[in-house]
C-alpha cells in the first residue's frame, strides 16, 4: 500500500470505482476517461510501482486474471478485438504508478490510430539485436 496512490484507494474502498471483478490478488475496474467503450484497468491488490519492478509471482497470477476479465469485457460490449497493454514509465504514457493493464475494447471501423510504424535498416536492427542478447545471455 502507497499512502498516495490512487489505485491503491480504489483497491482500500476508499474512493469510488465501477469495479466489474475483484478477488484476492487483483481489482478491475472501468476506467475513468475511457478510450473505448468498455475500458477496463486490471490491477494487482499488491502495489508496485510499474510492471518491471513488480515480483514474477504477483505478475504469474495477472496473467490469467486478464485473460478472463478481458473476455467478459469484449462479451459485455461485443467488441472485434482488444488492446490489452501497460504503459511503462512516464514516456511510455504512464500517469498512475500503481501498476494496471489497460484492457481496451476494439471495434471495426472505429477509427483509433495504432503508433506509426518506421522504417529500419537490416544493419542496425542486427547490432540492436545483438545488444539485447548480450543483455539477455
Ligand atoms: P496510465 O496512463 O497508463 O497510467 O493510465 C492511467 C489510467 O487511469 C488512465 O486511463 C486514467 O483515465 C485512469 N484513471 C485515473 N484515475 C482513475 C480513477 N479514479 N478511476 C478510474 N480510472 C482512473
Ligand atoms: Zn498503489
Amino acid at each position: 500500500m502507497s499512502e498516495q496512490c490512487i489505485f491503491c484507494k480504489i483497491v482500500n474502498k476508499e474512493i469510488p470505482a465501477e469495479i466489474v471483478y475483484e478477488d484476492d490478488s487483483v481489482v478491475a475496474f472501468l476506467d475513468i476517461r475511457p478510450v473505448s467503450k468498455g475500458h477496463t484497468l486490471v490491477v494487482p491488490k499488491k502495489h508496485s510501482n510499474d510492471f518491471l519492478s513488480t515480483e514474477d509471482d504477483v505478475l504469474e497470477a495477472l496473467i490469467p486474471e486478464i485473460k478472463k476479465i478481458g473476455a467478459a469485457v469484449m462479451k459485455a460490449v461485443g467488441a472485434h478485438g482488444m488492446n490489452i497493454s501497460t504503459n511503462h514509465g512516464a514516456a511510455a504514457g504512464q500517469v498512475v504508478f500503481h501498476l494496471h493493464f489497460h484492457l481496451i475494447p476494439r471495434f471495426s471501423n472505429d477509427n483509433l490510430m495504432p503508433w506509426p510504424h518506421g522504417d529500419s535498416e537490416p544493419k542496425n536492427r542486427q547490432e540492436l539485436a545483438e545488444e539485447i542478447k548480450k543483455l539477455l545471455a
